[in-house]
């Protein structure tokens, strides 16, 4: 695997594989990886000609400072992990190759789409995410980029940034991977006190019941139902649950078949934040 830090001399490179009208398959992270992680790396690799990761932490979308100076860092465990789905390239960029002394963000409108949920418990969230992944854009150019759906409204505000500023790269969204007992893969699970980690399969469980009764309830009482299960619960603190349509992210006033819709959560275990979704029918 080739390890870039520099953007220039990855932009180098790059060149030299689209001249050879190679597809280059791009899968952005903040590192360390996990299996969700790396089945979209391998999956990048399936679909291109070679498969292209980055890590960096990127301050602008933290609007908690204390989750950025603590978000795990584990470098060369990722670079391991990286090797052994035989990723070709890893760009590794500082702080100040991205943005030079400049660390804010570019103010982004994505039709509504950033005000919904997390947006509206994340100040300027989105505006970091969007203001790194175009910048990333710019400097690999790839054909495909993979993103998860355990970050859905993440993976529909990247569509509209491509759709709205024209970049030229195909966005596909992979499915949510799980531990064990259904917790949502997550780099911030190994902060989890034993307490909490052992409390947060509860997150799961919980949206799978609140599925069940997407169709037999309304919206209104679904949610009020979940409201009610985290109420009683001594180690997790809901912060939203949301059901939206999966295209515009509002909430339905009406049910219809043709669309589709989501169960939309964010849990506090501790002071780690927790987000994760399903699919309702
Ligand atoms: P992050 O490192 O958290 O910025 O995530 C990088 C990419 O991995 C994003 O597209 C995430 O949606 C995706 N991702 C994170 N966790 C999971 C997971 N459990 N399953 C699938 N994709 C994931």
């Amino acid at each position: 695997m080739k390890i870039f830090k520099s953007k220039s001399e990855l932009k180098d490179f790059l060149l030299t594989i689209r001249k050879d009208k190679k597809s280059i398959g791009f899968v952005p992270t903040m590192g360390a990886l996990h299996e969700g992680h790396l089945s979209l790396v391998k999956r990048a690799k399936k679909k291109n000609d070679i498969a292209v990761v980055s890590i960096f932490v990127n301050p602008t979308q933290f609007d908690n400072k204390e989750d950025l100076v603590k978000y795990p860092q584990t470098l060369e465990n990722d670079i391991r992990l990286l090797e052994s789905v035989q990723c070709d390239v890893l760009f590794v960029p500082s702080v100040e190759e991205i943005y030079d002394t400049n660390v804010v963000s570019e103010n982004f409108d994505f039709d509504g789409l950033e005000h919904q949920m997390e947006g509206k418990f994340r100040d300027g969230h989105f505006d970091g995410v969007g203001t790194i992944v175009k910048a990333l854009f710019e400097i690999v150019e790839p054909t495909n980029a993979y993103f998860g759906k355990k970050d859905f409204q993440q993976l529909q505000i990247i569509k509209k940034l491509v759709e709205k500023h024209n970049i030229p790269v195909k966005i596909k969204g992979r499915p949510i991977f799980r531990e064990e007992d259904g917790l949502a893969m997550s780099s911030r699970n190994v902060r989890l006190t034993k307490e909490h980690r052992e409390a947060a399969p509860f997150i799961y469980k919980t949206l799978k019941k609140a599925r069940k009764k997407f169709g037999i309830k309304n919206v209104i009482e679904v949610t009020q139902w979940v409201e009610k299960q985290f109420k009683k619960h001594p180690f997790l603190e809901l912060e939203y649950f949301t059901i939206a349509d999966e295209k515009t992210l509002e909430t339905p006033e009406v049910i219809h078949k043709k669309k589709k819709y989501r169960g939309f959560i964010a849990v506090f275990a501790g002071d780690i934040r927790l987000i994760d979704n399903i699919g309702l029918k």
